[in-house]
């Protein structure tokens, strides 16, 4: 799950992580309001959306005076950015952070992951700032350190020093403030159960040179929210694909595609083989929709009403192996479908498992155009034929 950067430079601010002094703003007077608060002859002004790129898109703003800030915040809420990130259809700008400008004389890059391969968190940081990380990787893989840290250890001064060195961070007071953050987003990160840190860029400022975080981006760990309150409520429904959190309500999980066949099924692995099997076919899905173990019918009517919001679906293709599920259950779960949401779409269902001989009667004994399939190959060739003919 994402936040925003001002949530996680509030985040990092009570951790005694440096960050430019500022506030999220909703309107351009509370705009002003912050700008005048804060105070100094120069702000900027940062569209909050979960998505990085903000800069070239002309999401980032400096002001100089506090009508400016109001000017630009009026201008930038209720439009919609496009940045290299946020895909062709970008993202509705509904808050600013208004903040104090820095004076910067060079821009870091800073991050913690989790490592997939070493399974342990790890640093990456470089002396190339301010741009996108994976074009530095892709260019100058040397420009890029990297550290881990060993968990029943932590993070130790050593490795500190050594990255602050490797990125050119060496004069004295540098280095100890550099081992200082770092340490203190360490903490951050680890206590907050979070995937991805990321500092970009880390600033150095002033006339003094000292360190801070202009920009930053945290990514946490959906399974451990549930022991994470403060973070979870950070979460920005807004960002998230409405359906994928309608769906997470019921104890869906959904994913959007982009094709024509919407498909209902349970597990994760069982998903990426119906995609396989549509692929396979010349076909498309439109979402995934998986419900899980034990569905109940309300659950799967629940679960076709979703699927079927995506104006895209031309067939629906329901594929259930269940274990824990029960077919008779499904079953039942489509004809209450069928009958309180009105579907016209074709619908193709592939039952096995549990219950599978009553799932199948009661699906052939309602009378209902359901088009069965015997196995994972018949069902994904009939969906597709399907949804072929209706666009023929
Ligand atoms: P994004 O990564 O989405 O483009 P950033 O927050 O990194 O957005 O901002 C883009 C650039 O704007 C930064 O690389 C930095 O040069 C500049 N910038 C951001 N915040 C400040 C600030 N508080 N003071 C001065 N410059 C800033
Ligand atoms: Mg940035």
């Amino acid at each position: 799950m994402n936040i925003h950067e001002y949530q996680a430079k509030e985040l990092l601010r009570s951790y005694g992580v440096p960050v430019p002094n500022g506030n999220v703003a909703y309107s351009d007077s509370q705009a002003q309001a912050v700008a005048e608060q804060i105070g100094g002859d120069k702000w900027v002004v940062k569209a909050q959306i979960h998505a990085g790129g903000r800069g070239k898109a002309g999401g980032v703003k400096v002001a100089d005076s506090v009508e400016d800030v109001r000017r630009i915040t009026d201008e930038m809420i209720g439009t919609t950015l496009v940045t290299h990130q946020t895909g062709p259809q970008g993202r509705v700008v509904r808050r600013v952070l208004v903040e104090e400008a820095s004076d910067i004389r060079k821009e870091f890059y800073f991050g913690f992951v989790i490592d997939r391969a070493s399974q342990r968190i790890t640093i990456v940081a470089s002396s190339e700032g301010g741009v996108e990380i994976e074009e530095v990787a892709r260019q100058s893989p040397d420009k890029i350190v990297k550290e881990t840290i060993d968990p029943a250890i932590g993070l130790l001064d050593f490795q500190c020093r050594k990255v602050a060195a490797a990125i050119g961070l060496r004069e004295k007071s540098c280095m100890s403030q550099a081992v200082r953050i770092m340490k203190r987003i360490y903490r951050c990160f680890r206590d907050n159960d979070a995937l991805q840190a990321e500092i970009n860029p880390l600033g150095l400022v002033g006339k003094d040179h000292h360190l801070m975080c202009l920009d930053a981006k945290f990514n946490f760990d959906t399974n451990a929210l549930y022991r994470r309150p403060d973070i979870n409520e950070l979460r920005d429904l807004d960002e998230e694909d409405p359906k994928e959190v309608e769906a997470s309500g019921h104890g869906l999980n959904y994913i959007a595609l982009d094709g024509n066949i919407g498909c209902i099924v349970n597990g994760a692995g069982l998903a990426m083989a119906t995609m396989d099997a549509i692929s396979l076919h010349g076909g498309r899905p439109a979402n995934f929709l998986d419900v899980g173990g034990g569905a109940s019918p309300e659950k799967v009517t629940n679960a076709c009403r979703i699927v079927m919001e995506d104006p895209n679906v031309k067939a629906l293709l329901v594929n259930i192996f269940a274990g824990i599920n029960r077919c008779d259950w499904i079953a039942t779960g489509l004809i209450q479908a069928y009958q309180t949401l009105n579907i016209e779409l074709p619908m193709v269902v592939r039952l096995a498992g549990t219950n599978v001989e009553e799932g199948r009667k009661i699906l052939t004994e309602s009378g209902l155009p359901f088009v069965q399939a015997d196995h994972l190959d018949d069902a994904a060739a009939k969906a597709v034929t399907t949804v072929n003919r209706e666009n023929a």
